[in-house]
């Protein structure tokens, strides 16, 4: 097996760099790079048929992922998760065909493992021996796991708040931890200057060029589990925004290879009523959205007052005929019972969003029940264990 990777574009202005070195942003106008591969060339080289042999993680897609040699392929064997039929939760909400996919099996519980898992690997691939990271919290855990794995250091930057899950995840496979009085943005200055001072790699998501490539794998996923065709909606819990514009370029890449047809799912972005700066962009028609002031909310991995991927995010939902909304915490937390309950299923509260957004979209009639439509309960509820009730 090869890897078709060619360079990193920017996808803002255009700028090529090179996929053999270190890289962060654009060198020219400081937005986001995306890996490109010959598609012409992997589409020539692999049959999609020819995936049915293959191991059960997202490194069976290597021909479009990012690193060269296998060799360097750091793996807990994350990725190709279930989707289910969520049969009791749609007859409760009054849909026909809904579908979960549940990412919280993956290693480290959450889906960070799958963006994780691609920078830590092509970190490796490039020499890197330090790696440094803001995290509101999963990712924290899924770098540390992966560079444990991988022999790399790991520095983290986390705000004290964080779950306790996430700093203890991060103690015990022996990253180094600082814990910081505010937010993700705050966590990320610091992790920035630490970079600086120290010779760290930054793998803050979406500011250097692979993370998105493991989370793309889950729009080819989703294509392979659904005999290479895509639902009507998906509704994703939207934080920094990584996984929703890597499935947007999965589908244009999968298209591109003629694995799929041109048709979309609508894609909505589902934030918290405490922390929604892409909604608000959203509504208000802008290319940009503004950082959000005072975030709070239960759900940790979507408290992230600005991306940088913002203007890729607006993009992939106004382009998909989607959409972007906001859910209560109050919300969230009730949701979290009803698909445990319905579904024997402990989603975390992003995924919990997801259903809680479902909800709202049903009966607003922005939905229609009977299209196919896939939530993606984006970790485990094991990892947020002060937000359920002890019967004790
Ligand atoms: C990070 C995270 C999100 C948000 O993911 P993005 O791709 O950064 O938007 C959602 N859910 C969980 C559990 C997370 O850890
Ligand atoms: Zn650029």
């Amino acid at each position: 097996m090869r890897s078709f990777l060619t360079v990193l574009e920017c996808t803002y202005c255009g700028d090529t760099l090179s996929a053999d070195s270190p890289q962060r942003l654009c060198e020219e106008c400081g937005k986001v790079l995306y890996p490109r591969y010959d598609l012409e060339a992997a589409a020539a080289a692999l049959d999609r048929e020819a995936l049915k042999g293959r191991p059960a993680n997202m490194w069976r897609y290597f021909e479009l992922m990012p690193v060269r040699d296998e060799a360097n392929i750091i793996t807990l064997g994350e990725g190709f998760t279930p989707l289910f039929r969520a049969e009791r939760l749609g007859a409760e909400m009054g849909c026909s065909d809904l579908l979960i996919k549940d990412e919280g099996v993956n290693p480290t519980a959450s889906f960070k493992a799958r963006g994780l898992s691609a920078a830590v690997s092509k970190a490796k691939e490039l020499g890197i021996a330090k790696i440094t990271m803001p995290s509101a919290g999963n990712a924290a855990g899924a770098m540390t796991s992966y560079a444990a794995k991988g022999g790399i250091e790991a520095f983290v930057f986390m705000p004290r708040d964080a779950p306790e899950s996430n700093r203890k995840e991060v103690a015990i496979t022996g990253g180094d931890l600082s814990l910081i009085d505010g937010l993700i943005s705050d966590a990320g200055v610091m992790s920035r200057a630490r970079a600086a001072e120290e010779g760290l790699f930054d793998v803050s998501t979406l500011q250097e060029p692979y993370r998105v490539e493991g989370k793309k794998t889950m729009g080819y996923e989703i294509a392979e589990q659904l005999g290479w065709t895509l639902p009507d909606a998906i509704i994703y819990p939207t934080g920094g925004g990584t996984g929703i514009v890597g499935m947007w370029k999965a589908f244009a890449e999968m298209e591109e290879m003629g694995w799929i047809d041109s048709r979309r799912p609508k894609m909505f972005a589902v934030q918290s009523e405490g922390c929604a700066p892409i909604v608000r962009a959203f509504e208000q028609g802008t290319e940009f959205a503004e950082a959000w002031q005072n975030a709070e909310t239960v759900a940790a991995g979507i408290r992230v007052p600005s991306a940088i991927g913002d203007y890729l995010i607006l993009g992939a939902i106004r382009e998909s005929g989607g959409g972007a909304l906001t859910v209560s915490d109050g919300d969230i937390l009730a949701y979290m019972g009803l698909v445990a309950r319905l579904e024997g299923m402990f989603v975390c509260p992003e995924g919990a969003a997801t259903a809680a957004a479902l909800g709202k979209m049903i009966a607003s009639g922005q939905l229609d029940p009977d299209e196919r439509i896939l939530l993606l309960n984006t970790g485990s509820g094991l990892k947020y264990l002060d937000l359920v009730e002890d019967p004790l």
